[in-house]
């Protein structure tokens, strides 16, 4: 039996948060992406009085101050909302997809972890033709089935036997990567979403190079002692 060390270092996941982290705002609601389930809970805010419906359709809607008012007429996806307003324009959209792209060339599996609708995450996704990189790796609240993000990292983790630092885990949320990081490697990202420097910082973990960034570091393990690398390995078999 032979493992390679280079094996052993290698990134085997990305998991990441999706509401401000893949995208740059706290929440995509539902509305914006199924304006048919238009209504309870998920209704977009009422128009302001006074003001009229400027738009029949769903083109040309770029702000947030007067969203259509829930009526059964059903409308398009705002694409043009969705790539400017929740993942903060073209640009960064297609460094994102650069991004996934190293890390799948690489090998490395692409996760979601998120306390987003599943649903959400989903269409999101595949509007901006990115869903392929995630398959059905992509977990939700409901799929999470607590407050807590680690106690799924950790089952994960021990189905695939991954090692802590073959698991990249990043979030913006500053509880998040506490709870994870005694289970994985983490970066916190800003709060606005990830930028074009946390990027690169992403894909050079993956690549197995140390980032000489000065803030914010991955928090990876020091020791490559190979000896403890596969005893990090097999500890679970
Ligand atoms: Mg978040």
């Amino acid at each position: 039996m032979t493992s390679s060390p280079r094996l052993l270092r290698r990134t085997r996941a990305v998991l990441f948060d999706f509401d401000a982290t893949l995208t740059v705002r706290e929440e995509l609601q539902v509305w914006r992406l199924f304006p048919e389930r238009g209504g309870f809970g998920d209704a977009p805010p009422p128009p302001k009085t006074g003001t009229k419906r400027l738009l029949q359709s769903g083109e040309g809607e770029g702000n947030d101050a007067a969203p259509p008012a829930p009526v059964p007429v059903p409308r398009a996806v705002d694409t043009v909302w969705l790539r400017q307003k929740g993942f903060g324009g073209d640009t960064r959209i297609s460094q994102l997809g650069e991004m996934f792209e190293e890390l799948a060339s690489l090998g490395v599996e692409l996760h979601i972890v998120s306390f987003a609708q599943r649903d959400n995450i989903i269409r999101a996704l595949s509007l901006l033709g990115m869903i392929h990189f995630f398959g059905d790796r992509i977990v939700g609240w409901q799929e999470l089935g607590g407050p807590s993000k680690a106690g799924f990292i950790q089952r994960l983790m021990e189905e695939r036997r991954w090692a802590k630092d073959q698991v990249l885990f990043v979030d913006d949320q500053a509880r998040n990567i506490h709870e994870a990081s005694l289970l994985c490697l983490t970066k916190k990202s800003g709060e606005s979403g990830l930028d074009e420097g946390e990027m690169d910082e992403i894909r050079n973990t993956a690549r197995g190079s140390t980032s000489s960034s000065a803030s914010g570091g991955f928090g990876r393990a020091e020791a490559s002692d190979p000896a403890e690398r596969l005893h990090d390995l097999y500890r679970m078999v």
